[in-house]
């Protein structure tokens, strides 16, 4: 048996040499705000067991980690027949780069740059009668919480500041890659990106790509060919131009946001989630990278 708790004192004794390094991400203002010095992890065991340490349940913006929630609905929506519209290639670019978008005629790499979200924003509206609720739905059913839900405000700031996201949906539209009105596009693109969960509640959701149950949550279900596959994109592109750097230190599938948290999973084992709002220059959380690292070197398991 692990001593998860014991694990988590050690990690802490690691990275709090960390603490001050990097700052929030301030391209979105209400992002800017948050106290940049927390920290929370949560780790879930396939047998249920939960571990948590520090502010664990201390609701945070998940922002790009929504992209994998998007994914799975649009890969049980949709079937292989998604891959025509997106790529599934690491990018080895920033997240809201539009140059290799220029050069590959609007196809985007993979679905979890903001290209390729912007692209399952589109998919999700057309399929969906109310994608909104489908998609709160959805990540509420994951995580068996409720009160799961956007944050307007933050939604608001990034959509006022958000010319760069803006710039990539208008090339997507010029290639013909996204079909719907742009403005109704980016604005669920980032409520998908407002949305708040507690590290519990990430890691809870994120179990359903960790274990061999069923996948069926809120009427969307997935094979475990599917989540295997999801298991591989998150492993080469979760972390954008970082990602070689994760899959090299920490050894597991997961996905990152810029409001400071990560997750990720060791299959058939646990799922695990960190925050911290500090971030480096690639828009990964400096303490959560660090923590993660320890937690495999620690425990002397990964999926390698
Ligand atoms: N909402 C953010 C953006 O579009 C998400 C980016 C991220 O978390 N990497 O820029």
């Amino acid at each position: 048996m692990v001593d998860y708790q014991k694990i988590f004192d050690d990690i802490w004794n690691g990275i709090s040499v960390f603490a001050g390094v990097g700052h929030q991400a301030d391209y979105i203002p209400a992002l800017a705000k948050v106290n940049p010095d927390q920290f929370g992890m949560c780790l879930q065991e396939v047998s249920g067991a939960v571990h948590t340490y520090r502010q664990a349940d201390e609701r945070f913006s998940i922002q790009s980690i929504s992209k994998v929630f998007a994914l799975a609905m649009c890969l049980s929506l949709k079937g292989e027949s998604l891959w025509k519209r997106i790529g599934k290639e690491p990018s080895g670019t920033a997240f809201n780069s539009l140059v290799q978008l220029e050069v590959e005629k609007g196809i985007p790499r993979n679905p979890f740059i903001n290209a390729g979200a912007i692209v399952l924003s589109d998919i999700l509206i057309t399929e969906l009668e109310r994608p909104e609720d489908e998609f709160l739905g959805f990540v509420r059913e994951l995580c068996g919480e409720p009160g799961v839900d956007y944050n307007m405000d933050v939604a608001m700031s990034e959509r006022e500041h958000g010319f760069l996201n803006a710039a990539i949906a208008n090339m997507l539209k010029s290639h013909g890659t996204i079909v719907n009105d742009i403005e109704r596009v980016l604005m669920f693109y980032f409520k998908m990106c407002s949305v708040e969960m507690t590290c519990r509640e990430l890691a809870a959701a994120f179990m359903a790509f960790a274990d061999r149950s069923p996948f069926c949550f809120a009427g969307y279900s997935l094979t475990n060919s599917q989540i295997k596959r999801m298991n591989a994109v998150m492993q080469t592109c979760g972390f954008y131009d970082e990602a070689g750097e994760f899959s090299y230190l920490v050894g597991l599938p997961g996905k990152s946001g810029v409001g400071g948290g990560i997750v990720a999973i060791c299959p058939q084992r646990y799922s695990v989630a960190v925050w911290s709002p500090r971030l480096n220059s690639k828009g990964n959380s400096v303490m959560g990278m660090k923590a993660l690292e320890l937690l495999t070197t620690y425990t002397e398991e990964s999926i390698f």
